[in-house]
């Protein structure tokens, strides 16, 4: 018989070479909290997390529907049951991009959205371009198929719009895609039209495709407009990815999609039946929660994703107010999204060499757990989640201050 010993068994360099910037920020990093205070935990972007944000009945009520019904207990098509992919169309498609059942993909999760796009439009070796702050799981996929990323600086001092001539250098014969996050996790921002068709021009002045990844959409402030990217252009063809997790308020139902808005035939003859063919490596996603999705987006109203978005409005008006005032700290407001990034001047802080520290010695001291821009591949910054109940919020927030003022000097 073979003897095993001591013999480490080799992994793949693919699944070595997956990079996660906020696993390498906690990389064996212990963090200590101050045991005399309450935890106040601003770092997980996900709406369960404080129970203050319940699921609509009509939404347990259908996955329940699915269960009783007996009829989605087998293998569904691989890129998605007829009845969920019709929905979505149906709930998606405008006037200036139409979309029919054909046009849809059913995944797990947007974050399976974007890892069966990257791995459609990239070869290793090539490149594709991700804005920065990062939405960390991009450089992950991108990784994992070998793919560089080509970062494109978004812009505090401009509400987080990306410098589209700088852009437009980066792109190279082996750039295959732009993606754009918007509105932005990090960074809270929503694009306006015009920024939008800026970066198209960018795309079809090389021919590219965009992967948009629009998991927010419809998820802003009062008075503000997300555009679908798509929408605002007849020549780009666009991977629109998104999913239920966030607006739904169900991350873990795992359900997400690809809206392909082909033009002109360019995705047709590879792009989409290998969009098909990748969606076959796990014979689909769970069918229970794609039979409850025609009554899902049908059904529940749209006041529930804008009660969240009134907390998170609520939340954000708090922590600007709070932070706003604190030498050596930056609130840079959002429009949408879950987020808002606080700018970090560290030379005020010289007992704070790096965001990283001050991460981890708001944690120590004050038992606010922030993320630092690192994870972001944005160091100077601080993210937020503006998820939890205000009272919280502010009882955050006035932590931060003063954990700051004890920091701070001139
Ligand atoms: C949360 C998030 C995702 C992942 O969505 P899932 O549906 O949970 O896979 C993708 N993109 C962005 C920008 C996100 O914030």
């Amino acid at each position: 018989m073979m003897d095993f010993g001591e013999q480490t068994i080799i992994a793949s360099n693919e699944s070595k070479g997956i990079v996660n910037a906020v696993r390498d920020v906690f990389d064996g990093k212990k963090m200590e909290t101050n045991p005399t205070k309450e935890l106040l935990n601003l770092s997980i972007g996900d709406p369960t997390f404080f129970g203050n944000l319940p699921v609509h009945q009509v939404m347990k009520e259908a996955v329940k529907e699915a269960v009783d019904s007996d009829n989605f207990n087998g293998y569904g098509p691989a890129h998605g049951l007829l009845c969920a992919r019709q929905t979505v169309a149906k709930h998606y498609t405008t006037p200036e991009a139409p979309l029919t059942d054909d046009d849809i993909i059913i995944t797990c999760g947007c974050s399976g959205a974007l890892d069966s796009c990257f791995t459609v439009l990239g070869e290793p070796g090539q490149n594709i371009l991700v804005p920065v702050p990062v939405y960390p799981l991009d450089s992950c996929v991108a990784a994992s198929r070998g793919l560089t990323i080509k970062c494109y600086q978004l812009s505090p001092d401009r509400q987080w719009e990306a410098d589209v001539d700088k852009m437009d250098q980066l792109i190279d014969k082996d750039t295959v895609a732009i993606v754009v996050v918007n509105p932005s996790n990090p960074c809270g921002s929503v694009y306006s039209k015009q920024h939008l068709l800026d970066i198209l021009a960018v795309a079809e002045k090389h021919s590219l495709p965009i992967i948009a990844d629009e998991i927010y959409n419809d998820l802003v402030y009062k008075g503000q407009h997300s555009y679908p990217i798509a929408t605002l252009s007849k020549n780009v063809p666009i991977l629109s990815c998104g999913g239920i997790g966030k607006k739904y308020l169900v991350p873990g139902w795992r359900v997400g999609w690809i809206l392909i808005h082909d033009r002109h035939d360019r995705f047709k003859k590879e792009v989409v039946p290998s969009l098909i063919k990748v969606s076959r490596k796990s014979l689909g996603i769970t069918t229970l929660v794609q039979a409850a999705l025609p009554k899902i987006l049908d059904t529940v109203p749209k006041s529930y994703y804008e009660n969240t978005m009134s907390l998170v409005e609520a939340n954000a008006n708090i922590a600007y107010g709070e932070l706003s005032v604190v030498g050596g700290l930056t609130p840079v407001m959002p429009s949408g999204a879950l987020y808002m990034m606080v700018g970090v001047e560290l030379s005020k802080f010289p007992h704070i060499n790096t965001t990283v520290e001050f991460m981890e010695k708001l944690m120590a001291e004050e038992s606010v757990f922030i993320l630092c821009g690192e994870c972001f591949l944005s160091p100077g910054f601080i993210r937020l989640v503006l998820l939890m109940p205000s009272e919280k919020m502010k009882e955050s927030c006035h932590r931060i201050r003063e954990f700051s003022y004890r920091h701070y000097e001139v």
